[in-house]
């Protein structure tokens, strides 16, 4: 039976030590880091990512300031929006909550973000900066995922990792970070996609497997090789009328099956994504010690 890689543990521990660090810049400098975030709209599932941002925060001790913007904005306007957050000395970072209203493009607004203040590392230059092992605003998803496999020893280097999904917020730079000449990472990387034939060609080999594909249970024991640390990054919401909510979060991986065989294994929820808001308090405490960009 795997051992479950944590989440909610490791975030939490985490967590501790960045409330230590907030505490020790405001000694030092006088300093409070401050994130901004920019919702538009009311998208059910980006109010809660926002809130539990916010709320984090707060528990961290760093000040944030949540812009709420109407769903039918402009994109000039918002464009405007994110002027006067790159001008603005007292935000050391921000995010823009993606997805974004159909009629925005996201590309113009991720570009329109100034990369110093890019704490989601969504920008070209911070991509661009991290896939030449530069120092660089790593998405956080992704960087919550290399802290999880450091922080429980897991050998990487030399491993076969195949990342399924390949998106730009998570399975691209995922992919590009474990192939790194770094602590965590030296994999021999393949990356899969919709277009991949034969997917359990490639699973089946993998010592490390890494899923963002956003379809419930898709992940299934005949996939995977035995001992085999299995990252599970979907989130999809499921009905379900046992809960308050009405919904139940579903990962990507068929857990109980896959658990079974895998060394180490993510639940959802309680795994990577308690690690992503982690990951975003990290960076921004790294913006406000100017760490990466002076
Ligand atoms: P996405 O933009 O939704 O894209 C999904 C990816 O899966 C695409 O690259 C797609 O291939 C690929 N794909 C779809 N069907 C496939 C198949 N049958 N075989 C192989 N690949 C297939 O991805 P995302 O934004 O990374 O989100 C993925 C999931 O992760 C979602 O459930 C999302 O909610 C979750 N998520 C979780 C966190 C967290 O903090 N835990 C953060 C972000 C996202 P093509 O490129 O060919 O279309």
């Amino acid at each position: 039976m795997a051992t479950l890689l944590d989440g909610r543990k490791l975030s939490a521990t985490i967590q501790e030590e960045l409330t230590e660090e907030v505490k020790k810049l405001k000694v030092a400098s006088g300093k409070t880091p401050h994130l901004a975030a920019i919702l538009v709209g009311n998208d059910g599932a980006s109010e809660t990512y926002v809130a539990s941002k916010v709320k984090r925060c707060e528990e961290v001790g760093i000040q944030s300031t949540l812009i709420r913007l109407e769903e039918n904005i402009t994109e000039q306007t918002l464009l405007y929006k994110i002027e006067e957050l790159n001008a603005n000395p007292a935000i050391d970072g921000f995010i823009v909550q993606l997805p974004l209203p159909t009629h925005i493009s996201e590309q113009r607004v991720i570009e329109k973000i100034d990369y110093r203040k890019d704490v989601d590392g969504f920008h070209p230059i911070n991509i661009g900066r991290m896939a030449k092992n530069l120092p660089a605003y790593i998405p956080a998803t992704p960087f919550g995922i290399l802290q999880m496999l450091e922080r429980y020893k897991i050998p990487t280097s030399g491993k076969h990792c195949v990342v399924i999904g390949r998106s730009n917020i998570v399975g691209s730079p995922m992919s590009i970070l474990m192939a790194r000449n770094t602590s965590v990472g030296n994999c021999t990387v393949t990356l899969c996609h919709s277009r991949t034939q034969n997917l359990s060609d490639y699973t089946k080999k993998a010592d490390i497997i890494i899923i963002a594909l956003g379809k419930p249970a898709f992940l299934t024991a005949d996939m995977v090789k035995e001992e085999a640390v299995v990252i599970d990054v979907g989130i999809t919401r499921v009905p379900d009328s046992s809960k308050k909510s009405g919904y139940a979060l579903k990962g990507d991986v068929k857990f109980e099956e896959v658990a079974e065989k895998a060394s180490y294994i993510t639940p959802v929820p309680g795994g990577v994504g308690l690690m992503t808001v982690t990951s975003l308090l990290y960076n921004t405490l790294l913006a406000a010690k100017k760490e990466i960009y002076k």
